[in-house]
């Protein structure tokens, strides 16, 4: 039988996060929950997806623009094994209560604190570690994106510190709301939270942030400087970069001098919105000196934890227990390519 999720939160994660479930044959959607009523919920109906809302009061505006819901959140969390929680940051810890209500595991997304979860998930760091649990966070896309390159560092050459420079995406494409529009932002309480969260998931690696936001929508960029444990070469790191999942290596020399053209790369994979799962790593801005290692890394921001919550509906529910299979399964149907062997 299927594992049957529940989304809550249909927003920019959480309808990615509902495609790719709808893509597992091992799991299935049994219904979203959006609070407002807009264009989206037309678009999801005509694709069976059973839509609800959270309470009466916006059932009404569903229903003033003549729509139906299935129901209300409370209902569908009662078809469910397992709700993947995709409201806005600091919200999902305000549904810890019904969720427990309704006796359904819960995965958070990286917009809530850390202690909302007593376990911060990432595929290759620590899938085990979700294994049976209640309630996980899948952390952010940044810190997403950190553990991917920085994980099979750690585990194969060994890390003695991290710098980890963070140039932000203002606001997601879609959002006309947000700035800056003409600025670079500093954050300025130091460090920023993104080392520290690191650390949520993969404790023993030292690490300090630093974030400024940029006028751009389409991606993070991170400027990373790493002491290793030992003497190492460009080629090393390379190597093991290609040999882990969900990066992909991408060449200044092939044209890719900017976000700018690593997400039209992104829709040239043809995929669905035009997502980039993967963490593209600049092969030929990667640079080790003795012990010292430089690179770069972009983050599609809108995309790359949706693999991870598919890996941690498995790990949670007890649906396989290894890592490097759920991770594979995962990644062919979403089109990500296979690490090299
Ligand atoms: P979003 O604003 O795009 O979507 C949130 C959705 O939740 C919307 O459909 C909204 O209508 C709905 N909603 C609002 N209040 C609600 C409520 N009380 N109950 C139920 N639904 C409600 O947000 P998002 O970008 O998808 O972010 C969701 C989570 O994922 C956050 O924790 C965020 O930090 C995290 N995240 C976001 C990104 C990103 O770049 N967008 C990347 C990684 C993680």
């Amino acid at each position: 039988m299927p594992v049957k999720v529940a989304i809550n939160g249909y927003g920019t994660i959480g309808k990615r996060v509902a495609d790719a479930v709808e893509l597992q044959e091992d799991m299935e959607i049994v219904g979203v929950c959006k609070r407002n009523p807009t264009f989206e919920v037309p678009m999801a109906a005509a694709r069976d997806l059973p839509f609800y809302t959270t309470d009466e009061e916006h059932r009404a505006l569903f229903a003033e623009k003549g729509w139906d819901v299935e129901g209300l959140l409370p209902a569908l969390l009662d078809t469910a094994d397992i709700v993947v929680d995709c409201t806005p940051g600091k919200v999902g810890a305000t549904y810890i209560p019904l969720y427990q209500e309704h006796g359904v595991k819960v995965i958070f997304q990286g917009g809530e604190k850390a202690h909302t979860a007593p376990i911060s998930f990432n595929s290759s760091a620590n899938y085990m570690e979700a294994w049976g649990a209640d309630m996980v966070r899948v952390v952010s896309c940044n810190t997403t994106g950190l553990c991917r390159t920085l994980f099979p560092v750690y585990r194969h050459i060994g890390i003695e510190e991290v710098l980890a420079v963070l140039i932000r995406r203002a606001a997601d494409p879609w959002d006309s709301k947000k700035g800056p529009i003409n600025a670079i932002k500093p954050v300025l309480k130091l460090p920023t939270h993104h080392g520290p969260d690191l650390n949520t998931v993969i404790p023993d690696i030292p690490i300090q942030s630093m974030a400024v936001a940029v006028p751009t929508t389409i991606m993070h960029l991170h400027a990373n400087q790493v002491v290793l444990k030992r003497e190492s070469t460009t080629e090393e790191v390379l190597d093991l970069w290609e040999r882990s999942p969900r990066l992909r290596m991408v060449s200044g020399g092939d044209g890719i001098l900017s976000t700018a053209q690593a997400m039209e790369l992104a829709k040239d994979l043809d995929r669905s919105r035009a997502d980039l799962f993967e963490i593209a790593v600049w092969a030929d801005g990667v640079k080790v000196e003795g012990r010292k290692l430089w690179y770069y890394q972009a983050v599609h921001q809108e995309s790359d934890v949706v693999p991870e919550n598919v890996d941690c509906i498995r790990s949670m529910m007890e649906m396989e227990p290894d890592a490097e299979t759920s991770i594979a399964t995962t990644d062919a149907t979403l089109g990500i390519p296979a690490p090299r062997s």
